[in-house]
């Protein structure tokens, strides 16, 4: 039985970061690596905040964990010091706590009902809580392999090996088929191992969990990109089921701003995929921010990745540019009951580094050199309006245009969807106007026995969305297989 006084003896407390100037001296994770017994005490204290809800908001629901996480469950089992059981609870769940622990921007705490009012001191760390589970889980060896006692005699592909795909490939390994995962890249992990940067999650925690599904008999094939190398007609012949998990990688540009053709002007992905393989030991990235004045354009996740890293590489400065106005600490919003939501804005550990963010304002052209390379932007304020059909404006607010230097410019304004590839014109797949790939209420495509999870569905999302959908579909082609299935399904197709 939970404490229902908990919250009101106990503050919340975020887990403490290294110095900045530490931050910057290298790529490891941001946050400081306590002695576990000290770890372990603060973040019972901080589980102990939770007051068990007869209805759990953070549990699940519109608002809360798409996993479904046994939210109150394993707080009360952390309170009481039972790390085991928790570990055990949380993985019935989440097949990588470890990594939604440290990249989910946790829509659960969001939906706690603490969350209501500062008063109530905030919600319940419950993200702090996930990753010491998880890590507790990984030192104290509560995470082995687990090995299927039956076998299927079905083989399945995965098509990607991001969260989603590493999902759905571990459930159905687990459920006794036989699955492989291919990988176009020379490493697996997808946006986890080249999206993702060090300083939010190191590799090694992906690793670990990598040698965990190969122990328990998944099949990885990397630098292979299915529909070249490996022929649709040979995929289609050597597997019973396909899962697309390609992710929607294909990056939002900027086609109407003067001057975007010039040098020194790119995609978010242009600057993070050569940026982590550089911390992988791939040498010296093509594009590093090293001594130059970097613009970012965008005020997202994907944005502030791009932030840290510039800051890291050792820019001269560091300029991320939002059309919203700075989110206020607390406001009422549509999409949340709660009136203080978003409790934690959009702010990361990367902006208290170094740099500078605007908001309100958008650039009117990027101005270049005799070379034809961006030496400078023109910023004017503005604010972002619907016109009478609905349609997203961005309208200048002042006369005044500022001129500011760039030399690397980055464009981190969303993704469009899947990216072209040969393999789903061979299956014969059709994108949707949101260029994503649609599907049944069976997660099945148009095309007989292939099915789809994770952003390549969904859109650009979170990792606990395609940790979700990945499990999901794993149900659907467990059934498509073998006509029942009792592996979970936490979410249903959009
Ligand atoms: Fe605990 Fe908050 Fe969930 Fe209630 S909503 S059960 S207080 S974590």
């Amino acid at each position: 039985m939970a404490d229902p006084y908990g919250f009101l003896k106990h503050s919340r407390s975020e887990p403490k970061k290294r110095p900045a100037a530490e931050r910057l001296s290298d790529w490891n994770e941001v946050y400081l690596d306590v002695p576990a017994e000290r770890r372990d005490a603060e973040v019972r204290t901080q589980a102990t905040r939770c007051m068990d809800c007869g209805i759990p908001f953070c549990h699940s629901g519109s608002a809360g964990c798409p996993l479904g996480n046994l939210i109150p469950e394993w707080n009360d089992l952390v309170r009481r010091g039972d790390w085991e059981t928790a570990s055990d609870r949380l993985h019935a769940t989440n097949n990588f706590p470890e990594f939604t622990g440290r990249l989910c921007p946790a829509p659960c705490e969001a939906a706690c009902v603490l969350s209501i009012s500062h008063d109530a001191g905030g919600p319940v760390a419950i993200k702090r809580v996930e990753q010491a589970i998880a890590d507790v889980s990984w030192e104290q060896g509560l995470v082995p392999p687990v090995q299927s006692h039956v076998s299927s005699g079905r083989r399945v592909a995965v098509v990607g090996s991001g969260p989603a795909g590493l999902a759905a490939a571990q459930q159905l390994t687990r459920a006794g088929h036989e699955v492989t995962v291919f990988e176009r890249d020379d490493r697996l992990g997808g946006l986890l191992r080249y999206g993702i940067p060090e300083f939010k999650m190191e590799k090694k925690v992906l690793d670990r969990r990598l040698a965990q599904l190969r122990k328990e008999g998944t099949k990885f094939v990397t630098g292979c990109e299915v529909g070249v190398d490996l022929t649709v007609e040979e995929l289609r012949s050597q597997f019973d089921a396909v899962v697309l998990a390609v992710g929607a990688l294909r990056g939002r540009d900027d086609t109407t701003t003067p001057g975007r053709s010039l040098e020194g002007i790119h995609l978010a992905m242009e600057h993070l995929v050569p940026a982590n393989r550089t911390c992988e030991g791939d040498g010296p990235a093509a594009i590093d921010a090293a001594g130059k004045h970097v613009v970012i354009i965008g005020g997202g996740d994907t944005g502030a990745d791009c932030y840290g890293t510039a800051s890291r590489q050792g820019a001269a400065s560091v300029l991320q540019l939002d059309q919203y106005p700075m989110p206020p600490s607390t406001r009422d919003d549509a999409r949340s009951p709660w009136p203080t939501w978003p409790y934690i804005l959009r702010t990361y550990p990367a902006h208290e580094e170094a740099g500078e963010r605007k908001f309100a304002v958008a650039v009117e052209e990027f101005v270049g050199d005799e070379d034809g390379h961006v030496r400078h932007i023109q910023l004017r304020k503005v604010r972002v309006e619907k016109d009478a059909s609905g349609r997203r404006q961005v309208v200048p607010t002042s006369e005044e245009v500022e001129v500011l230097p760039a030399d690397l410019v980055l464009l981190a304004i969303g993704f469009e969807g899947v990216e072209h590839m040969p393999l789903l014109d061979g299956l014969g797949i059709q994108l949707t106007s949101r260029g994503t790939i649609s599907c049944g209420s069976d997660w099945q495509t148009q095309s007989p026995g292939v099915f789809v999870c994770g952003d390549a569905h969904r859109g650009a999302s979170l990792v606990v969305w395609a940790i979700a959908e990945g499990r999901s579909v794993a149900n659907a082609v467990d059934r498509y297989l073998t006509g029942s299935s009792d592996l979970p399904s936490p979410v249903i197709p959009n």
